[in-house]
């Protein structure tokens, strides 16, 4: 490392040392070599071109598609004496012309650009006159077409190459699995840049799933767990946000709501709140959070399943940025992914499109259901390998009792196959728990043989045994059929006694004492 890299690191940034793979970056940039940087949120990828500005001659372009961030960086590296700037569409004429001309006289060490106002002509016929050291492409996921944050000018950024080429670039992005990566390679013309890939874990973050029964009552139960501590409730609709946030209000809780429906002066106080005040709870939908750098989130809780494990990492990674303990919990049920996988089907997205999401959707799934570690499940689906369990998940703590349920499952299967694959588990339930239902009698189901055998587990456990099935591929859900589960091609092994299967076994819910039936 040199001198001067350490030097700046101490001096200007005020830290005592590099970060994980900071140092060889800083080195490999600030030596002129092109850079993709894969780091998790909060890895600390900012110092990896802001400082190679400093230890280069001339100015450092940002590609940044946050006008929010962009704001704040600027403004933080200004009070640490920096010379940056930032150019987009909240300044006026006067103020652009003042910063155009600090950039042609050399006065700026780092300027954050938005990317349509880097590509116009003007502003590139700038940069011809101008002395650039490297360009920074912040959130370099946005090239992908397949990624949550696609930005059609991102598409163009070869072009800096193109024009460019002697000019270092390093790319970076918090999204880290392989196609994604693959795609910013080949669009952004990385091919000969070196990647640096750092872990994905985030020891500190404490991950849990619950099945979902009564939400707000589990929700309050959680947040007894984190009184006065700052965290973020995510939900799927607006209305919920709200309905939540006032909920959570009536109970004492300070909590306020965000999703883009809102005001934008009320989005703003909001968040302002949450970022200078202790203690705030933000119950918000997605559009909460890109670019939020509040480092004492304590928890982040999904009372609505994402739609897929990068949705889940990138959310979920927004608590414990300090390295503190944090939570990341999450409610699930069955009608999420309902809800998810008709969401999918009518959307107007490409058959291409809908297969990746059904396959991220089934992941995100997989991974709730899942009995073993949850650090392991969700690391592996970014390609990482964890070493061991990681004694930091419920799992971990405390290991879910599995059961051959190859009887169980049998008893579901046939059930849905005997009353014609037109139901949902709550009727199906019903069934084979013997309910004597206006709807058990219009149809005639209790004169199924399957009407009453499944009397030894209650309806929760029947909802998880469900659930456990259309998460192994053993039922799906017919969205057409409103949520109506049908047999798979798999499922003709279990019923025929082919294939064994283990299940989890969920808690009884603590309800009044079954009463016996007609004896
Ligand atoms: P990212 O952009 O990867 O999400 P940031 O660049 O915002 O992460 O950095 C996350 C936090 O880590 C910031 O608060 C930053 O000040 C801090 N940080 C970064 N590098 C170091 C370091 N070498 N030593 C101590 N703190 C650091
Ligand atoms: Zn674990």
């Amino acid at each position: 490392m040199s001198n001067a890299a350490l030097d700046q690191l101490r001096h200007v940034f005020g830290y005592d040392a590099f970060r994980g793979e900071q140092a060889a970056i800083v080195d490999h940039v600030a030596a002129g070599g092109d850079a993709l940087v894969l780091m998790p949120t909060g890895g600390g990828k900012s110092l990896c071109y802001q400082l190679p500005a400093l230890l280069r001659e001339g100015t450092t372009i940002v590609v940044s598609p946050l006008i929010a961030l962009m704001q704040d960086q600027v403004e933080a590296l200004k009070q640490l004496g920096v010379r940056a700037a930032f150019l987009n569409s909240t300044q006026d004429a006067g103020e652009a012309a003042t910063i155009e001309r600090q950039l042609l006289e050399g006065g700026l060490d780092l300027l954050y650009v938005a990317p349509e106002r880097l590509l116009a002509p003007r502003f590139l016929s700038l940069l011809e006159r101008a002395r650039i050291a490297l360009f920074a492409i912040d959130e370099a996921h946005c090239v992908s077409q397949w990624g949550h944050d696609f930005r059609r000018e991102y598409r163009e950024l070869t072009l800096l190459h193109e024009r460019w080429p002697q000019v270092p670039r390093i790319a970076l992005t918090a999204t880290a699995d392989a196609p994604t990566r693959r795609e910013i390679v080949e669009r952004l013309a990385l091919e000969d840049a070196r990647q640096f890939v750092s872990s994905f874990d985030r020891p500190n973050i404490r991950y849990a799933v619950v099945a979902k029964h009564d939400a707000r009552r589990q929700l309050l139960a959680f947040l007894d767990g984190h009184r006065g501590d700052s965290g973020i409730v995510y939900c799927l609709s607006r209305r919920k946000v709200e309905a939540i946030a006032e909920h959570l209000a009536s109970r004492g809780i300070t909590a306020l709501p965000y999703h883009a429906g809102l005001d934008a002066t009320v989005r703003a106080a909001n968040q302002r709140r949450f970022l200078r005040e202790d203690g705030v709870v933000m119950v918000a939908t997605i559009a909460f959070g890109m670019g939020i750098d509040k480092p004492d989130v304590r928890f982040v809780a999904h009372l609505d399943l994402p739609k897929s494990p990068e949705g889940y990492y990138q959310e979920t990674g927004r608590a414990g940025r300090d390295g503190e303990a944090a939570d990341a919990w999450l409610a699930y049920g069955l009608g999420d992914a309902v809800l998810l996988q008709k969401m999918i089907e009518d959307s107007d997205a490409g058959e291409d499109r809908k297969r990746l999401e059904r396959r991220k959707l089934d992941a995100l799934i997989g991974y709730c259901e899942s009995t073993g570690c949850r650090r392991q499940t969700l690391l592996a689906y970014f390609g990482e390998a964890h070493p061991g369990a990681c004694g930091n998940c419920d799992n971990c703590l405390s290991p879910p009792v599995t059961v051959d349920g190859t009887v169980v499952a049998q008893k579901a299967l046939s059930c849905v196959y005997r009353s014609g694959q037109r139901f949902g588990a709550a009727h199906l339930t019903d069934i084979l728990r013997g309910a004597d239902t206006a709807k058990v009698r219009q149809f005639g189901h209790d004169a199924l043989s399957t009407y009453g055998v499944g009397g030894d587990l209650d309806a929760r456990q029947w909802r998880s045994v469900f659930r456990q099935l259309v998460a192994a591929g053993l039922l799906e859900v017919d969205i057409e059929g409103h949520g109506a589960l049908r047999l798979t091609a798999a499922s003709a092994a279990v019923l025929r006694g082919g294939r064994t299967l283990s299940l989890r076994v969920d808690p009884a819910a603590p309800a009044p004492p079954r009463r016996e039936r007609g004896r």
